[in-house]
């Protein structure tokens, strides 16, 4: 642990899924794709075991099913391994049964192929959670999940909530920007600096990619010093260098999708010696 370190301990996260797998390549793909998650993986990994952090890996079922051994070295390195759904379609795609089975495919494919049990947390792909969708989270809860990482604390074009908690909650049945108090499921909203009714999101993605360190850092210091820990998320394919670009994108998606993509895993390196960090399940201990 770097002496630098602060003394909350904050969540990392990373959504271990493949480069076509994001929202706005999935849409424009083009023949079969060629896989990269495991090229994209390794250097996290071995950057995590540098500074001896353990995170939380949300792991697409159809990624584990493709690719078992990387998910066993995760696995075996300590991390916390979690779901991000079985197929990677997004919830406004699924009504409530069509979630049910794609829980029960993913703990089918964990149990009988990576030979993991006991998970307890879910990120849904794109952070499409939102009370349209807030079905989602009685869902989790009938299949023995603990805690959802999904809430974007800000409505962008593509998804987002406006108006959630700053930290760790009780989504309530009602409205899941409300906090009930208690219940069996904890939301750990991803983090955003708040300046008044404002949310910038400082938390991972194209956020991360874009907002220089220097502010990168205050925001988050700012965050723990108004006593909460905040949570990061990545994507191995958007710290990766040789990432396959997609050419037939618009201007703007290209933007979104690729902007800094070479800047991604020094500025993690510089987050893990600044910050402390650990699985959402050992933060949120649950
Ligand atoms: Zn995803």
């Amino acid at each position: 642990m770097n002496a630098q370190a602060g003394t909350t301990l904050n969540a990392l996260s990373f959504d271990v899924e493949d480069w076509y797998h994001a929202e706005l390549i999935r849409h424009n793909l083009e023949g079969e794709p060629r896989p990269q998650v495991e090229e994209a993986t390794h250097p996290i990994l071995a950057l995590l075991d540098r500074y001896s952090v353990r995170a939380t890996f949300f792991v697409v079922g159809e990624v584990a099913a493709m690719h078992p051994n990387l998910i066993g070295e995760i696995g075996k390195a300590g991390h916390e391994i979690a779901c991000h759904g079985m197929s990677h379609r997004p919830l406004w795609e699924m009504e409530p049964n069509d979630f049910r089975q794609e829980l029960e495919a993913f703990a089918e494919v964990m149990e009988e192929i990576v030979d993991m049990k006991d998970i307890v947390g879910y990120r849904a792909p794109t952070f499409s959670l939102d009370n349209e969708r807030r079905w989602a989270i009685e869902v989790l809860k009938e299949h023995g999940y603990r805690y959802d990482s999904s809430i974007f604390p800000l409505r962008t074009y593509l998804y987002g909530v406006n108006g959630c908690p700053a930290s760790p909650y009780h989504p309530s049945e009602a409205d899941i920007t409300v906090d009930a108090g208690a219940g069996d499921l904890v939301e750990f909203p991803l983090s955003a600096l708040r300046i008044g009714s404002l949310a910038l999101p400082v938390c991972g993605g194209f956020y991360l990619r874009a907002i220089p360190y220097p502010f990168l850092r205050w925001a988050l210091r700012r965050i723990n010093r108004q006593g909460q820990p905040f949570v990061l998320y990545m994507h191995p394919w958007e710290t990766f260098r040789d990432t396959l670009r997609l050419r037939s994108l618009s201007p703007l998606s290209r933007f979104v999708t690729y902007y800094n993509i070479n800047s991604t895993l020094s500025k993690l390196e510089r987050l893990l010696s600044t910050f402390r960090f650990a699985p959402l399940r050992d933060v949120l201990e649950v």
